[in-house]
């Protein structure tokens, strides 16, 4: 029987850089006084990220949410929108806070995103967008679905809390749909501890995001439209520029990472891990196993917990599903029977500890404590 680890280990940890680079810029900051407001770290940041992430036009926000809910506002949008329902609930909140309706769409169980099989069926006089949302930084398939929209004349959105850096046939992920949306929340691969950017294809655009997230300002003395307050102050873009300067050397760990995962849980009957796609650089934000209940001889949740057991802490990422939420229960789409890929899915999916600092000796530790908990389900079926 494998040993319990000493200490926990937590499902994730978020990218810290060493604390003199973020020091000596929150005295700059302090120096200057330039708090907020489009300052020198901001621009910095803001120029480095559309370097790193090879993007021409993006607006830094707040957070993720704000991102999602001002892109979408920015594209004056009503009706209907068709999205997944196996989402972060921001999500489909983004669309509620903008008179938006959700038509949830059921899943592809490989890329767990949004079914382009079944998009065009849910298409009403009413549909004015789709939102799709990269699970786990795995592409939607983004050229079936612009087909759709340009037939239908319909707006692109993508949620890609997951796919920072994820690039796709060559090209980076922004480059899909009218605009995408990133998070830099503590736990995202990247992170500005809170925050987060909409990239688009269209400097309109990002002049129009840049205004709605302050109070629609168009000027000092013109107040164009009905924005917020969405503003990334100076000292959490300072601490960002110094979290990009580590990313790509973090993202090299968590290959390896991901790959002696592979290695080590790709004989575990009832283990499949969700892959990336042949023409896919992954972002490297999580690790992801589907646990196969009859193959494995245990639930989903039943090994979160035997896990847990041995102090290794997993997420049952996205339980509940958004079509579940008690706002949307009068919708025709939000039905479970209309959803059963995700109702399925969602009882399966398990994210394993993975970050930059993990070792590998820890990591095959874990494949081990997996094995037994499946060869000890096993027996116990059989007594
Ligand atoms: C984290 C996340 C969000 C929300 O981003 P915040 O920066 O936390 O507001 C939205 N969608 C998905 C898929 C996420 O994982």
């Amino acid at each position: 029987m494998p040993e319990k680890f000493e200490n926990p280990i937590p499902v994730n940890k978020p990218l810290i850089p060493e604390i003199n680079g973020s020091l000596k810029r929150i005295e700059e900051i302090f120096n200057t006084k330039w708090l907020t407001n489009n300052g020198e770290q901001h621009q910095e940041l803001e120029t480095g990220l559309k370097d790193y992430l090879n993007i021409d036009y993006l607006s830094l926000v707040n957070n993720g949410t704000m991102a999602l809910l001002l892109g979408i506002k920015s594209l004056d949008l009503n009706g209907e929108v068709i999205t997944t329902p196996f989402t972060f609930p921001a999500t489909t909140q983004a669309l509620d806070w903008n008179n938006l309706q959700p038509v949830f769409c059921d899943i592809d169980p490989i890329t767990l995103n949004i079914d382009v099989n079944k998009i065009e069926s849910l298409i009403t006089e009413e549909t004015s967008a789709i939102l799709g949302v990269h699970v786990f930084g795995n592409p939607c398939d983004v050229e079936r679905i612009q087909k759709i929209a340009d037939k239908y004349n319909l707006k692109v959105i993508y949620d890609g809390a997951h796919a920072f850096g994820t690039i796709y046939n060559g090209k980076p992920i922004s480059t899909y749909g009218d605009m995408t949306m990133f998070s830099f929340h503590a736990t995202k691969l990247f992170n500005t501890i809170e925050g987060g950017a909409v990239a688009v294809n269209d400097s309109l655009l990002e002049k129009k995001i840049d205004q709605l997230k302050n109070f629609g300002m168009i000027n000092k003395e013109e107040v164009g439209m009905s924005g917020l307050n969405a503003k990334l102050n100076e000292v959490q873009a300072g601490i960002g520029i110094e979290v990009l300067k580590i990313i790509q050397y973090e993202r090299i760990k968590r290959k390896k990472i991901k790959e002696t995962y592979e290695k080590y849980l790709k004989n575990i009957p009832g283990v499949r891990v969700i892959t990336t796609l042949e023409n896919e650089e992954n972002s490297y934000q999580y690790f992801v196993v589907k646990i196969n209940e009859l193959e494995f001889g245990m639930s989903r949740d039943l090994v979160y917990e035997k896990l847990k057991e041995y102090n290794v802490y997993t997420r049952k990422y996205f339980n509940p599903l958004c079509s579940d939420f008690p706002w949307y229960q009068n919708l025709d789409s939000a039905k479970s029977i209309n959803l059963p890929t995700a109702h399925r899915i969602v009882n399966e999916v398990l994210t394993l500890p993975f970050y930059g600092e993990l070792e590998l000796e820890a990591i095959k530790k874990i494949c081990k404590i997996i094995e037994y908990i499946h060869k000890n389900a096993k027996k116990e079926k059989s007594n």
